[in-house]
């Protein structure tokens, strides 16, 4: 099987004193070479982290659309990736929610992060609304004929996550069978518009409480091809028990 992909994504957390954990997680992550492991600090931690890490990848959790430009307070991907940044997630539900990012805006964020050479994390996943409605795999796979990038060339720098709103920060995690319906459900759908070939080399990440406790379980399905880790990711011990889970 591919290499399970393991991301911290900080949120909006950490000083200069995460270094340290940083670097810890950099450390260890040399002797679980079996997953590839990334953080995605805030922007202003970028750079820094970048410097401490030799092994692990480093990223953002959002990009402007524009190549640069008169938009105060945004950051171009070309400016990440000059700061280091290999990856940058984006449609992140905190992002739809708190700034009310649509599918398009997210295709277009996609463009241009993958013009400036970033790899890319997608995030979709449906609320408990949703869910309840018995429409989680409609919403999700709308979300994603409508985000998705429409170039196949550089498919191998596009990776899913998906993470269910309900699931995220709430200590709660989808079960095993949802989770496999869905990424089977998000796999036929890469299929279908890049061909299997092509597909084959997207991962799928879950995301939403995932934890050292439930980690092994989650890890271990195969359509899961590695995690998408909040709050468990801002301690090197957590986090690393995550990676060695997944080892
Ligand atoms: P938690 O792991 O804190 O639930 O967050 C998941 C998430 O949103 C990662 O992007």
């Amino acid at each position: 099987a591919e290499r399970p992909y393991i991301v911290g994504n900080w949120k909006m957390n950490g000083t200069r004193a995460m270094l340290s954990e940083a670097r810890a997680i950099d450390r260890a992550a040399q002797r679980y070479m079996k997953a590839e492991v990334a953080v995605a600090p805030p922007y202003t931690l970028i750079h820094a982290v970048h410097r401490e890490a030799e092994q692990i990848g480093v990223g953002a959790q959002d990009c402007h659309a524009g190549a640069e430009g008169p938009h105060t307070g945004d950051i171009a991907a070309s400016m990440l990736a000059d700061a280091g940044a290999k990856f940058v997630i984006l449609g992140h539900s905190e992002r739809r929610g708190d700034h009310g990012e649509s599918n398009e805006l997210i295709n277009a964020k996609i463009d241009s992060a993958l013009e400036a050479g970033l790899r890319i994390i997608l995030c979709c996943g449906e609320s408990l609304d949703i869910r309840d409605a018995g429409k989680a795999e409609d919403f999700v796979l709308d979300q994603l004929r409508a985000s998705l990038p429409h170039i196949k060339d550089p498919i191998e720098r596009l990776t899913i996550a998906y993470e269910p709103i309900w699931a995220i920060g709430t200590g709660r995690t989808a079960t095993i069978e949802d989770i496999k319906a869905m990424h089977a459900a998000i796999r036929k759908l890469l299929d279908e518009t890049y061909g299997e070939e092509a597909s084959s080399k997207v991962r799928i990440l879950y995301g939403g409480s995932v934890k050292p406790e439930n980690a092994g379980e989650i890890l271990s399905t195969p359509e899961v091809g590695g995690a998408l880790v909040g709050g468990a990711s801002l301690s090197a011990e957590s986090f690393l028990g995550i990676v060695v889970a997944a080892s």
